[in-house]
């Protein structure tokens, strides 16, 4: 799941890490929209997650914008330098970034510059030996960035960054494009052309408008069917991490993974 738990006590990373596993679940995301983690606090973090069997995702900050100005990008990629860095330091296995805005740019000249910063970045990752890649986020507002084919082209155009699937994101994008188990499949269609061995999926319920993702909501609330999703991910028996981005984050991650289960049973 995304973040600390509810229902968690105390409001830490580390007890939302245990929390999770009395859950019965096996990943959860660290997230710094509020503001980055001290490095010793990582490194706690990753024996805690170590003992406990749960694998770590990391969300960078919600604000980057990769096709701002000078400063802007520079504020941006500084960002995602800290979160990768933290991440390495946790043992973290995908660092989520949303890459920005195509603000007065046309897209192929936004999709140019992203590739160039995102490039920059993976080198200098590259020659410090660190090898935990960006996520690339499919983005729910159509005025941002991030169409699934905009992210699986700049994934090709900078080798070594992954597509982090927000399949909500990509139903709100599409005015509730995702309704049976072939529009799903569509999605790993196309993201096989990056032939990868895991997929990072992000999941909830989501309100959209014309222009996209209004906001999150409850799985239960949404009209996207989940269960269709997990019928496809069964079927074709794909290595994924599903992380729960939904208001009720554990009741979501704990329901997601009773559909998958469900899913399981019925192809029995
Ligand atoms: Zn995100």
């Amino acid at each position: 799941m995304a973040g600390i738990p509810l229902s968690c006590k105390d409001r830490t990373n580390r007890d939302g890490i245990i929390y999770t596993k009395n859950l019965g679940l096996s990943a959860m995301e660290i997230q710094f929209a509020r503001g980055f983690i001290p490095e010793e606090e990582a490194e706690e973090l990753k024996e805690v997650a170590g003992k406990c069997d749960i694998e770590l995702f990391v969300h960078s900050p919600y604000y980057i914008n990769l096709t701002g100005d000078k400063r802007n990008v520079e504020m941006s990629m500084e960002k995602i330098r800290k979160s990768v860095h933290l991440a390495d330091i946790m043992g973290a296995k995908v660092v989520t970034i949303h890459t920005g805005f195509y603000g007065s740019l046309s897209k192929k000249k936004a999709m140019e510059r992203m590739a160039k910063n995102l490039r920059m970045l993976r080198d200098e990752f590259k020659k410090e030996g660190i090898e935990v890649p960006i996520g690339v986020e499919t983005m729910g507002k159509k005025e941002v960035f991030g169409s699934i084919d905009e992210v699986i082209e700049l994934c090709k155009r900078v080798h070594g960054i992954v597509p982090a699937l927000d399949v909500a994101h990509i139903h709100a994008r599409g005015n509730g494009c995702l309704k049976e188990k072939e529009d799903f499949q569509k999605i790993f269609d196309k993201v096989g052309e990056l032939e990868m061995e895991h997929y990072l999926i992000h999941l909830t319920g989501v309100k959209y408008d014309k222009g996209g993702e209004m906001y999150h909501v409850p799985i239960r609330k949404g009209d996207m069917p989940v269960i269709k999703l997990m019928e496809c991910i069964v079927e074709n028996n794909y290595n994924v991490t599903i992380i729960s981005e939904s208001p009720i984050l554990e009741h979501d991650a704990v329901y997601s993974q009773i559909l998958l289960d469900r899913a399981m049973e019925m192809l029995k």
